[in-house]
């Protein structure tokens, strides 16, 4: 990941969501990117300009933005009419995020333009955050690898933060995802936390 001094920036074309610029290049917030908040409080996987991605949960293309400036395609999917609208701004000016509006708990959906993808990204902030991932796992290459931002919170709030956490990792272990790295997002984000994965091989 590109660093100037300790900051992470990406480089792409302008701003997208009035951030701020260093050395020509586009500060990566932690505290607006939960990606950003990864590459911070713990490792993450590197992005490299071949790899194509698949982002689940796009919102309005902040972290898409910065994902897009480091790798050949990012397939971003979305179901929400309004962040959809910013999205499709996004992708207006550049030519590598394919913007979908879906349900990304249903992939048969985006299928049929679909291509197998090297990173699979999930933030949808739903209850059935790992059953969504899971399904989606199909788009993934045989080396495939996967990060899940979760919002503990959105899963049960009944439950403890560190419990969710604990049951999700089991639940994509039993799905047969080797769990390479599970972080809590803090200081960055409240009670988020990041799994990732590599396809076993
Ligand atoms: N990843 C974004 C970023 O860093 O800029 C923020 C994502 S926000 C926490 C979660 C987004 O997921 C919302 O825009 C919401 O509409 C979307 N979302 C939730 N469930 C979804 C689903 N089943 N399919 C597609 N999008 C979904």
């Amino acid at each position: 990941m590109i660093r100037i001094g300790d900051v992470l920036v990406s480089r792409g074309e302008g701003g997208v969501y009035g951030e701020r610029m260093l050395a020509s290049a586009r500060v990566w917030d932690p505290f607006r990117s939960k990606l950003a908040a990864l590459y911070y409080a713990g490792t993450g996987i590197e992005l490299a300009p071949e790899m194509k991605v698949l982002y689940l949960g796009a919102a309005n293309g902040t972290t898409v933005s910065h994902v897009a400036d480091y790798v050949e395609v990012v397939y971003a999917v979305e179901f929400a009419p309004r962040p959809m609208q910013d999205l499709l701004e996004v992708a207006r000016r550049r030519d590598n995020i394919v913007p979908l509006m879906a349900d990304a708990s249903r992939p048969e959906q985006y299928a049929p333009v679909m291509e197998a993808v090297d990173l699979l990204y999930q933030d949808v902030a739903q209850p059935d955050q790992a059953e969504i991932l899971i399904r989606n796992c199909v788009f993934l290459k045989p080396d495939g690898k996967v990060i899940l931002m979760l919002k503990t919170r959105s899963v049960d709030i009944r439950k403890s933060p560190d419990e969710v956490f604990r049951e999700t990792i089991e639940r994509l272990a039993a799905f047969g995802l080797e769990v390479i790295e599970s972080t809590w997002l803090s200081p960055y984000h409240k009670d988020h936390a990041a799994i990732v994965c590599k396809k076993h091989s």
